[in-house]
């Protein structure tokens, strides 16, 4: 088959695999959550005792009574099946960081007769085996099964195609020794662990005992491109990126497409993405233009963290399939194109005692009393742990934004914005007797002055914000899974309200208010070299960091060695949230995961450069040699030093190209390192032939098609 031949075999599947869109129907609001088994199901199809006591595992955490889940069972497959299931899915988060799903139908045989069933042993356990999961190391024994166990508290939903749907339950996934293999479980038992610290916390101030419990907003950026250039790009299509491009004339200078009026084919997939995220209960609120060309963002309204992080591996996906029916394709690599910015997920997270949510600058001396402890704690946890976050965002794409040439920066530091950061030094000062008024703030004594929510920030260059009820991490890549930052933060937060609590605890009333000032002010005092205000972006913050003593884990490699610091294994360890073996096979992963796509990336490399690039370049040589033998025998002078000349350069390029292509050959297997820099420098030759060779001959769609023609 020829070239043109399988080029037109990809762009006739192009054309197959995205019939037109639907006409959409009108939104409304009957179909918020129609897929979703929640309360209205519930209420409707489970005997009334039964939904309460559901309904109380979900919102209470009230352990299940494992005596409804065969009603349950029995109600969900009702509900699925007149939606059109005749399959159900455990529905669980591995270590790859993308959903799994192994189908099951509800065909069962009783007395030969065929019929639709789902027992509660079905929804509460399943045995996918799924062997193929990587584990670290945890299921290499013989009795290496893995179990999907259901969590109740993030509701099933069905999902549907065009002739049927199938019926998700989201689940854990876990060894036989119940050793976490999934992104759920840790989550889970870190909101556990936030939640005892929170309360005992809280109680050093007096407040009954109340729920906590923790809040999520995850902003999404992606990119669009059409199909077609997808689907010539070997790059993309194999790993997200492209691996090769030279910058186009105009890209993101103009600053002319952040928040410009959204085209109609995007426009119409974005309401498109809403209507299905809108059914499954997904709060789907902002949508608009982002920095970059062909880059988008979307937002939804917060939730409940575990429910937050299952709706945006959801919100990914969404994204991903109605692109398709649009004939468009969802990046959703942290970096696809060089040159202009890449994708992120900022984290959106706060903690609510009861209604109260802690994050909240009050507005009497007792709720800043609070507010101050609980900022005061993040602070130190912030500076404690910055290396376990920075280990949490890690990854081959996200190194292509955190510490390289792009914001947020790989140093974690904290934005207080410059009103609450004077208040930090009153507070620190704080023991120093004088009147409010440009004095110090004295805790529990005075009250905060009103914080405008502008004021807070906009300082786009850091990666951990306070933005005025809630902690914005900025750091987390687009494509990954949100549940390990927030493992983090929960962990570490928990650790740094029980070691305020330790001290609290042993004041008396009438002490409380002068030791609950000397215990922060002595903490502004140690962790302060975190706050910083200014711009992340800069060299001169690099070095001020260095001098600082902050950490500075710019690669995914240095990052994930905070995986193995026995201080960290220990902090895990007390708080239940990672077993010492969980979290050495969790670093085993990573670091493999890492290592598999840079080898991916330069053997792409390699095939393009090798059998499209090179292959161009010299016949181009090739027909300017000709061109050059031409004019020489003619006998005509001009025209002759221009073709040697770009004889020249191409031939030049060429032997370039071909060592370069040599280098990367050879460092193939000769670690990561060695990959990449030959990989910066085969790109640098390939991009400089883009450059000069004719427009019509170039084998890959251009930045410019791919980022402006869609
Ligand atoms: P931006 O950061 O673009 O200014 P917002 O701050 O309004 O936008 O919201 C960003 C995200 O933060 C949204 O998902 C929003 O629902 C979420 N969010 C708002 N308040 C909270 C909160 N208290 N806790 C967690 N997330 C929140
Ligand atoms: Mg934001």
């Amino acid at each position: 088959m020829s070239y043109l031949n399988r080029m037109n075999a990809v762009n006739a599947v192009a054309e197959a695999v995205c019939p037109a869109p639907m006409p959409p129907a009108p939104f409304s609001m009957d179909m918020y959550g129609e897929d979703v088994f929640g309360r209205d199901a519930m209420r409707t199809y489970l005997p009334k005792n039964v939904a309460e006591k559901l309904l109380d595992t979900i919102e209470n955490g009230t352990p299940l009574d494992p005596a409804i889940a065969g009603d349950v069972a029995h109600a969900m497959k009702q509900w699925a099946i007149e939606r059109g299931a005749s399959s159900y899915t455990h529905w669980f988060l591995p270590l790859t960081g993308s959903t799994a799903e192994k189908h099951d139908s509800f065909l069962e045989f009783s007395q030969e007769q065929a019929l639709m069933a789902f027992s509660g042993k079905n929804l509460i356990m399943g045995e996918p085996d799924a062997s193929s999961f990587p584990s670290g190391g945890l299921r290499s024994t013989f009795e290496a099964r893995g179990y999907t166990a259901w969590d109740p508290t993030s509701p099933a939903f069905i999902k549907r195609h065009s002739n049927g749907a199938t019926l998700c339950i989201p689940t854990v996934f876990c060894a036989h020794t119940g050793e976490a293999l999934d992104k759920k479980t840790p989550l889970l038992r870190s909101i556990q662990a936030l939640s005892g610290a929170t309360r005992r916390l809280m109680k050093c101030f007096g407040l009954p005992e109340e729920k906590v419990s923790v809040s999520l907003g995850i902003e999404q950026e992606y990119f669009l491109i059409d199909r077609h250039f997808y689907l010539q790009r070997p790059d993309l299509l194999q790993t997200g990126r492209s691996i090769f491009g030279a910058p186009p004339a105009k890209h993101q200078q103009l600053e002319d497409h952040y928040f410009g009026s959204i085209k109609m084919r995007v426009l119409n997939f974005m309401t498109e993405v809403e209507q299905e995220l809108w059914k499954f209960g997904i709060p789907a609120k902002t949508r608009h233009n982002e920095v970059a060309p062909a880059q988008f963002e979307l937002a939804p309204i917060f939730e409940e963290i575990n429910l937050a992080c299952d709706h945006n591996m959801l919100v990914m996906e969404v994204l991903r399939q109605v692109a398709e029916r649009h004939g468009l394709v969802c990046l959703l690599h942290e970096k696809p194109f060089a040159g202009v910015n890449g994708s992120g997920k900022h984290n959106n997270w706060s903690v609510l005692y009861g209604k109260r949510n802690l994050l909240n600058p009050g507005s009497d001396p007792q709720d800043n009393a609070i507010f101050m402890t609980v900022l005061c704690a993040i602070i130190a946890a912030v500076d404690r742990h910055a290396d376990l976050l920075r280990a949490s965002v890690a990854g081959a794409g996200n190194d292509h934004r955190l510490g390289a040439n792009e914001a947020p920066p790989a140093v974690i530091s904290m934005y207080l914005g410059d009103q609450l950061s004077e208040i930090i030094d009153q507070v620190e000062k704080g023991e120093v007797k004088s009147s409010r008024k440009g004095g110090t703030m004295r805790i529990g004594v005075d009250t905060l002055p009103p914080l405008p929510r502008d004021a807070t920030d906009r300082n786009r260059t850091s990666p951990f914000a306070f933005t005025g009820n809630k902690f914005e991490f900025r750091a987390p890549g687009s494509s990954q899974n949100c549940s390990s930052p927030n493992v983090m933060l929960n962990t570490i937060i928990a650790e740094a309200f029980d070691l305020f609590a330790d001290k609290l605890e042993k004041l008396s009333p009438e002490n409380f208010q002068s030791g609950l000032q000397k215990l922060l002010s002595s903490t502004i005092r140690k962790h302060r070299r975190i706050i910083f205000n200014g711009d992340g972006y800069t060299d001169a913050w690099l070095e001020e960091a260095a001098r600082r003593g902050l950490g500075n884990a710019p690669t995914t490699m240095e990052a994930l060695g905070a995986l193995t610091r026995p201080e960290n294994i220990a902090l895990f360890e007390k708080y239940g949230v990672f077993g010492g073996r969980e979290l050495a096979s969790r670093h085993e992963v990573f670091v493999e995961d890492y290592i598999r796509r840079v080898t991916i990336e330069s053997d792409i490399a390699l095939e393009i450069a090798d059998s499209m690039i090179a292959p161009a370049a010299a016949a181009e040589f090739g027909r300017t040699l000709s061109a050059l033998t031409a004019a020489q025998a003619s006998g005509i002078k001009s025209g002759v030093s221009a073709l040697k000349k770009r004889a020249d350069m191409l031939g030049k390029t060429l032997d370039e190209l071909t060592l370069r292509s040599d280098a990367l050959h050879k460092a193939r297997n000769a670690g990561y390192k060695k990959i990449l820099t030959a990989l910066n420098e085969l790109r640098e030759t390939v991009d400089y032939l883009e450059t000069i060779m004719p427009d019509e001959s170039w084998p890959l769609p251009k930045y410019r098609e791919m980022l402006f023609i869609y």
